[in-house]
C-alpha cells in the first residue's frame, strides 16, 4: 500500500485554528509501504526513487504500514525482521531527510480507525475490491481484511492532505476515505480535510522477469526467480536476468519494444532505460541481458553497500524512527483529539 498525499494550498481558511497545518509552506507527502516481503527493483523504481525525489519539494511522512501486514495469516518473527530490513532500506536509499516512522508507533492511526469504523458501513466495506478478491472462495477471513480500508482512511486523514495522487488500484480506497471524512464532518462537525483525488505521473512499472505479464511483486507469487530484490548481490541479479523470459525471435530487430508480442524484451528495455542504460548497439538477447545486468547492478550496488553500513548501525536507524514517530504523533494527535471531542468522547 502506498499513497502520496500532497497539500498544495498553504492555507485552509475553513479549518479551526487548532487544526491549522503544522507546516504551512510546503505541500505534504505521505506514503506507507506494507512490510509483507523483500523490497524489489519494482518497488525501488516505482516507489522509493520517486519518494527520494519528493523530498526536494514536499514535507514527507514516509513509513512502514506494519498494521496492514496483519490482515492475512502472518508470522510475527518474519514481520519483525521485514520491518527491520525495510526500515534500514528506507534510510539506505536516502529517505532520512523525511519523517520516517512505523505506523504502529503512532497509536493515533488505530485510534482514529475505530472512530471511522463507527461511521463506515458493512455494505460499503463489502464492496471493496481487494476484500472481494482476497476473500473469494474463502469461508472466513480475518476481520481486519474487511476493515483495513478504514485504517487506510485514518492513515490519510490524520495528516490532513488536500490532495492524494493515486493510481487506479488505490482509487477506491481514497474514495472511501473521502466518503468517511464527509460523513463524519456532516454528522459531528468540521474535523477532517476532504482530500481531492489526483492522478500521479505514470511511474515505471516493472514486470516479473519470469512472467512478464505480471507485476514484479514483493510478496505472493511475484517473490520468486523473476523478482530482483533490492538487496540481491550482483551475481544473483546476473543469474535472474540471464534467465529472464524473452522469445524465439532471432531477427535483426529482435531487440525492440512491443508490449503485446514481446512483453519480456520490452520489460528488459524498460528496466534498462529506468536504470539509465541504453540498448542502441544491442542486437541479441544475450547482449541485452548483459547490458541490463550491468545497469541494474550499477543502480543497486550503492544502495546495497549503504544498506550494509546502515544495518550495522542499529542505534542510528532506531533514532531516526524514534524521532520520526515523535513528529508524526505531534501532527496526528491534534486531529485525533478533535475527532474524539466532536464524536462525544
Ligand atoms: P506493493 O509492493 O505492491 O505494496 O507496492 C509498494 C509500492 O511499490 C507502490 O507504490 C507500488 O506502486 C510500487 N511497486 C510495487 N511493485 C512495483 C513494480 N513491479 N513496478 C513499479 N512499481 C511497483
Amino acid at each position: 500500500m502506498t499513497r502520496t498525499d500532497q497539500r498544495d494550498q498553504p492555507d485552509q481558511p475553513d479549518q479551526p485554528d487548532h487544526l491549522a497545518p503544522a507546516h504551512q509552506t510546503r505541500p505534504r507527502a505521505l506514503s506507507l509501504l506494507k512490510p509483507t516481503g523483500h523490497l524489489t527493483l519494482g518497488n525501488y523504481l516505482g516507489a522509493l526513487r520517486p519518494m527520494v525525489a519528493a523530498q526536494e519539494r514536499a514535507d514527507c511522512f514516509f513509513g512502514l504500514a506494519d498494521l496492514h501486514s496483519l490482515t492475512i495469516p502472518h508470522d510475527p518473527g518474519r514481520l519483525r525482521a521485514l520491518v527491520a530490513e525495510q526500515a534500514a532500506t528506507l534510510v539506505a536509499v536516502g529517505l532520512d531527510d523525511s519523517t520516517l516512522f512505523v505506523q504502529s508507533h503512532v497509536p493515533a492511526h488505530s485510534q482514529l480507525s475505530y472512530l471511522l469504523e463507527c461511521v463506515a458501513t458493512t455494505g460499503e466495506l463489502g464492496r471493496m475490491i481487494q476484500f472481494k478478491e482476497k476473500g473469494r472462495g474463502v469461508d472466513s477471513t480475518r476481520t481486519s481484511l474487511f476493515t483495513y480500508p478504514v485504517l487506510m482512511a485514518a492513515d490519510i486523514l490524520l495528516y490532513r492532505p488536500e490532495q492524494v495522487p493515486v493510481g487506479d488500484d488505490q482509487r477506491q480506497h481514497v474514495e472511501l476515505t473521502r466518503d468517511l471524512a464527509q460523513r463524519f464532518n456532516a454528522a459531528y462537525g468540521q474535523v477532517f480535510t476532504v482530500p481531492e483525488i489526483t492522478t500521479p505521473p505514470v511511474a515505471a512499472r516493472v514486470m516479473d522477469l519470469a512472467d512478464p505479464t505480471s507485476k514484479m511483486g514483493k510478496s505472493g507469487s511475484g517473490d520468486g526467480p523473476g523478482a530482483i530484490r533490492l538487496l540481491d548481490a550482483p551475481d544473483v541479479v546476473r543469474r535472474k536476468v540471464a534467465r529472464a523470459v524473452t522469445d524465439s525471435d532471432v531477427g535483426p530487430d529482435a531487440v525492440r519494444r512491443d508490449r503485446g508480442v514481446k512483453p519480456g524484451v520490452t520489460n528488459l528495455l524498460d528496466i534498462l532505460e529506468a536504470c539509465g542504460g541504453t540498448a542502441d548497439d544491442v542486437t541479441t538477447y544475450g547482449a541485452l541481458k548483459r547490458t541490463v545486468t550491468d545497469a541494474v547492478v550499477a543502480e543497486l550496488e550503492p544502495v546495497r553497500k549503504r544498506y550494509a553500513e546502515v544495518a550495522a548501525d542499529r542505534a542510528y536507524v532506531t533514532d531516526v524512527y524514534a524521532r520520526g514517530a515523535e513528529r508524526a504523533r505531534s501532527v496526528a494527535q491534534p486531529v485525533l483529539a478533535a475527532a474524539y471531542a466532536a464524536i462525544g468522547l
